[in-house]
């Protein structure tokens, strides 16, 4: 007996290439949740491919922007003045006739390296770069913008055949960038389908971490790379020694986990570098203190987490303060006492907690990822 072929089995696999970088964790998180939600609505029916396009394309010093990236968003009057200085139509097309000649060769290297039948970008600073070298054979691209209000110019390229936005402010940005409404979607950020599920039993995992079981958690993050004055922020926190569990997630600033682990703590602490398990760390823990990047909120929305947030990089993360703020699932604290306070009123405070962790849930888009995967498919001509 022969065997019935599984659904689009004998189809061949479309290719889709996904371009990143690792400057921060967050275009890193979306890029795998995008593929990971395409496997899991299509399984068997795509190959897919992340590129670096910084690292593995760009010239010298480009090429080492994961690297630049954490100690130039620790200077806050820097990242200002470059977000400004190159957002707008005019400045941000200034920027792309400015730099094209210096990356053209690896813009053109990358796309003939590369032949598959889709590129999805998650990075502001490749769209017209790779416009440009595709010009002579353009390839369907659809633009997944990683930042959720505060959208820079360079994320619209109206040549995208589709532009996918995580909220209403950052449609209307891409529409005051040119991009036609017919080629929209809001969406939201994709975020791994772990967030969704994530623990069976909070107080099981909080035993098997050695946490408490009887105070509530806050978890100190501060992006992939432990961003922002995160050991202030823990400082603080232990001279207010609240009643509760303190739990600092460091990523890749391995100096700042040396620090932290020398502090003598006034309350029960626990200090982690990076970790593939924040699904788990968020849905155990009760409240998030956090530098304001876009993948981190999104995740705390999906494990309804109130959050504080300690600190943004200007001009990009500007509007995920106001955002949040105005769900009413969090706050804006810049300043150590600031968040201290604020985490006061919610350790002190059940129910003022839960009124936010409620908001937080309700601003979650828990299917974003999916989402994108079937559009992805869509453009691809693929149906389940
Ligand atoms: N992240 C992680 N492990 C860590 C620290 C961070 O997986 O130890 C992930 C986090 O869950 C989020 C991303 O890194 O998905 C950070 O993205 P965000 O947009 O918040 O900030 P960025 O680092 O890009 O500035």
């Amino acid at each position: 007996m022969t065997e019935q072929p599984e659904p689009g089995e004998s189809q061949p696999r479309k290719r889709v290439l996904f371009l990143f970088s690792d400057t921060g964790g967050g275009h890193r998180s979306a890029t795998e949740a995008m593929i990971e939600a395409l496997d899991l609505e299509f399984p068997g029916r795509f190959d897919t491919t992340m590129v670096d396009f910084f690292r593995k394309y760009y010239p010298s010093p480009l090429r080492f922007a994961p690297e630049i990236y954490p100690p130039i968003s620790r200077v806050p009057q820097a990242w200002r003045f470059t977000f400004r200085a190159s957002d707008g139509r005019n400045r941000s097309r200034a920027v792309t006739q400015i730099s094209y000649p210096y990356v053209r060769r690896g813009a053109q290297r990358l796309v003939r390296e590369n032949p598959t039948d889709l590129i999805v970008s998650v990075h502001p600073l490749v769209n017209t770069h790779l416009m440009r070298a595709m010009r002579k054979s353009p390839r369907p691209y659809i633009t997944v913008v990683t930042d959720l209000v505060s959208t820079h110019a360079l994320w619209f390229d109206r040549r995208a055949d589709l532009v996918v936005v995580a909220t209403d402010e950052a449609r209307e940005k891409a529409i005051e960038y040119g991009i036609a409404e017919g080629n929209l979607r809001v969406i939201g950020l994709p975020v791994a389908e772990r967030f969704n599920h994530p623990l069976d039993d909070r107080m099981a995992w909080r035993e098997r971490m050695g946490w408490r079981t009887d105070l509530p958690v806050i978890l100190l993050v501060g992006g992939g790379d432990g961003m922002g004055p995160l050991k202030r922020v823990a400082k603080a926190i232990n001279e207010a020694a609240l009643a509760a569990t303190l739990v600092v997630i460091c990523g890749r600033n391995a100096d700042l986990r040396a620090d932290l682990e020398r502090v003598d703590w006034t309350m029960p602490a626990h200090i982690y570098g990076f970790t593939s398990e924040m699904p788990q760390f968020m849905a155990a823990s009760d409240m998030l203190v956090t530098k304001a990047g876009p993948g981190t909120i999104s995740e705390a929305f999906i494990s309804g987490l109130p959050l504080v947030l300690y600190s943004r990089l200007p001009g990009q993360e500007d509007g995920n303060i106001s955002y949040v703020e105005k769900l009413r699932a969090g706050v804006w604290a810049p300043r150590p006492r600031e968040v201290v306070d604020a985490l006061r009123g919610w350790v002190d405070d059940p129910v003022a907690r839960e009124r936010a962790a409620e908001a937080s849930r309700r601003a979650a888009k828990p299917d974003a990822a999916r989402r994108i995967a079937r559009l992805i498919a869509d453009q691809v001509g693929v149906d389940s």
